[in-house]
Formats: C-alpha cells, sequence, structure tokens
C-alpha cells in the first residue's frame, strides 16, 4: 500500500505532467508573466465550464471574497452574516473592511449556514449574506436567494471548496454552485478541488456593471490606465498560476467524479457503525464534490481518534475545531452561546479523513478498518 496523504498532489500530478509543463512552458516563452493570454484564456474557459457571465481572476480566496464585497459598495457598519462553522477568511475580510461580521449557526446534517438562524439575525443594518459552500456542498441557496429577496440583500457565495459542484432547485433546474449568488469567489490554493501550484482565486458574477466595477479593483482602481477612480488593490492570477489550471480544467469534473466515489467506498465501509454518521447529501450525487469528507463520531473519544490515527499512519483533519464567534479576533457580546448550539456540538464531533483524486482501494480499506477497529474496541 502507498503512504497515506490527506492530499495527494503529486501523484496527481505525475498523471498530468506533460500537458501542466507544456502549459507552463509556453507561459516562460512569452514571458508575460502577469495578464498574459494564458490568463484571459482559463478565465474564459472557466466562464464556460460554469456558465457564468464573468470570472474575474485575482490572487487568491481570501482576496477574491474581499474584493466582492468592495465591489458590491458594502460600507463600515454594514452588517454581513455568515456561518459560525468555517474558515476563517470568510470572517476576517467582513472585519477587514469594518463591516460588522454576524455569525450564525449551521444545518447538523450539512453543516451549511441556517437559513432560520440567518432570518433571526437580519436587522436593519443587515446588507449581506456569504453563504459558504462547506467542504464541497451547497448551502440552501434556493431559500437563501428568496430570504434575500425579502430583505433587498446581497448575497455572496464563498465557493472556495465546492467548485464545479451542482445545485439542483426544486423544479429540477440544474446549474453550478458559485452562480446562483450576486457574486461568487473561490480559491484555487493547491488542495482545493481546483487547485493550481501557488496561490490563486477568482471571483464570477453574471452582473456586467458589477464584473466592471471588479476588474478594476483588482488593478489598482484603474479602468483607464493611471486613472484611479476607486480605492482598488493588487490582486490578479499570474500567468503561471493560470497555465496550471487551464492544463487541470479539463480534469476538473473526472477529479469530483474520483472524489464523490471515493466517499461513496467510505460510506459502505461505515454503514453499519452507529456511533458514525457519514456525511449527509442534499440532493443528488454531483451535489457534493467532497473537498473534505467529514465524519460525525458520536460515543467515540474524538481526540484519541486522530492520535490513534496519526500513529497509524493516517492523517485526518479537524475541520473545525474552534467556532468562529469563540475565536479572540471575532468575539462579540451580541453572541449568545444558546445560538450556537450546531457549531458547538460539531467542534467536538467532526473528523475529515483523507479525501483526493488518487485515493486506492487498499488505502480506503486500511483507513475504515483501523477506524472500525478502534471504536468498537
Ligand atoms: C480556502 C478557503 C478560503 C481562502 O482561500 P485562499 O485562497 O487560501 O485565500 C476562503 N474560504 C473558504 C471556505 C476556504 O476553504
Amino acid at each position: 500500500m502507498k503512504n497515506i496523504q490527506m492530499v495527494d498532489l503529486k501523484g496527481q500530478y505525475s498523471k498530468i505532467e506533460a500537458v501542466v509543463n507544456a502549459s507552463i512552458q509556453e507561459v516562460l516563452e512569452t514571458t508575460s508573466f502577469i495578464n498574459g493570454p494564458k490568463v484571459h484564456e482559463f478565465q474564459k474557459n472557466l466562464e464556460c465550464y460554469l456558465n457564468v457571465k464573468h470570472v474575474i481572476p485575482c490572487a487568491n480566496g481570501t482576496d477574491a471574497l474581499q474584493i466582492a464585497m468592495m465591489g458590491l459598495g458594502l460600507k463600515p457598519g454594514d452588517e454581513v452574516i455568515t456561518a459560525d462553522f468555517t474558515f476563517a477568511a470568510t470572517v476576517e475580510v467582513i472585519a477587514l473592511l469594518q463591516l460588522t461580521p454576524v455569525l450564525v449557526d449551521v444545518e447538523p446534517d450539512t453543516f451549511n449556514i441556517s437559513v432560520d438562524a440567518i432570518r433571526k439575525a437580519i436587522t436593519p443594518k443587515t446588507k449581506a449574506i456569504v453563504p459558504v459552500h462547506l467542504f464541497g456542498q451547497c448551502a440552501n441557496m434556493e431559500a437563501i436567494m428568496e430570504l434575500a429577496g425579502e430583505h433587498n440583500l446581497f448575497v455572496i457565495e464563498d465557493n472556495a471548496q465546492a467548485i464545479g459542484a451542482n445545485y439542483t432547485y426544486k423544479d429540477g433546474k440544474k446549474v453550478k454552485v458559485g452562480t446562483i449568488g450576486h457574486v461568487s469567489s473561490t480559491s484555487f490554493f493547491p488542495s482545493k478541488n481546483l487547485g493550481c501550484y501557488g496561490d490563486g482565486g477568482a471571483i464570477f458574477t453574471n452582473d456586467d456593471q458589477l464584473a466592471h466595477t471588479i476588474r478594476g479593483i483588482v488593478n489598482h482602481g484603474m479602468y483607464e490606465r493611471y486613472h484611479h477612480d476607486v480605492v482598488g488593490v493588487n490582486s490578479r492570477l499570474d500567468s503561471i498560476q493560470a497555465a496550471v489550471l487551464d492544463a487541470k480544467l479539463p480534469h476538473l469534473d473526472a477529479y469530483n467524479k474520483a472524489r464523490i466515489e471515493a466517499a461513496k467506498k467510505y460510506d459502505e465501509a461505515f454503514k453499519n457503525e452507529d456511533k458514525i454518521t457519514v456525511p449527509f447529501r442534499s440532493g443528488e450525487e454531483d451535489n457534493h464534490v467532497f473537498h473534505q469528507y467529514t465524519l460525525k463520531v458520536n460515543g467515540v473519544d474524538r481526540d484519541a481518534l486522530v492520535k490513534h490515527l496519526n500513529e497509524k499512519g493516517i492523517p485526518c483533519g479537524v475541520y473545525y475545531p474552534i467556532p468562529l464567534h469563540n475565536q479572540k479576533a471575532y468575539k462579540d457580546d451580541r453572541y449568545n452561546e444558546a445560538d450556537f448550539e450546531v457549531t458547538n456540538q460539531l467542534v467536538k464531533e467532526v473528523i475529515s479523513l483523507p479525501m483526493h483524486t488518487e485515493l486506492e482501494d487498499d488505502q480506503i480499506e486500511f483507513i475504515t478498518s483501523t477506524i472500525k477497529a478502534f471504536i468498537n474496541e
């Protein structure tokens, strides 16, 4: 059996090495390192894949969120509602822009932001909602868009973990996740479902005016060379990263499929384990692209399990161990512990298993049998 890794970037690269190398070589030959043709090519190909009007590449997923909020013209003091159970980047940029983060609880099954919790948190100062499509599955966007419509709020999708996933509406209509809200952000961090070999990110929108505004913001607020109309930032996807992404994009569906297949094998192995809850799927198979495969364990010492797996050479992760509302940087007197019942429970129960495109059956068998032996000891 090969060594088990949380993410196997090397194994993935070895299968597409020739194409990736050729794509990078093209950039080296043109020396168009910033805003070169590769960036434009990748942007067009991603627009086509997602069926979205505008993709604006930028430097990373955190910038993408920040720039989306700047593009919407959110102002200091505006309240932005987001999930308590997510990576800190989401709340970080809200605070950085001097907007007021309002963290709310999530759903116990999908781990995604609770629509009821959003509804309760809306005040006259609320300007936007940021659902995070956690671990590769879309939040309840139909209900979120409806609620946002009633209160005239912007919806910014944090799609760093779910690129390529589908969202199915009640009437059966299917769209790509990240094309539903007013604007979305994604990350091409190497371990994400579509990862480059460094940092990268992008913003998506179907709104022409907003896309124009954002294209200026990513480039120092310039719409015409050396005319700075708004305060911007320097946030660009470099051409070498675009070359990697453009070589990998045609494989994204196959990569997500490989994750889905690995998830099914995990599910199967745990089907008779009553101390383990496997990830809930809210729709069809391609609605969850398993950025993480995250179990809930009950009646098991989760931290002892993590330690045991690590000793057996099985990496695993606890995403996320501390609710954001309890992080020093984001504590706020307005929060009431009773409003975070689900997150407070999840941080004690979740464990994410190795998940990537190169997982082999003997590895999955070893991981699942080691877990089963431990919890039934
Ligand atoms: C990875 C991630 C980000 C940030 O992306 P970077 O490219 O690392 O800046 C933001 N939100 C979520 C939910 C993420 O998982």
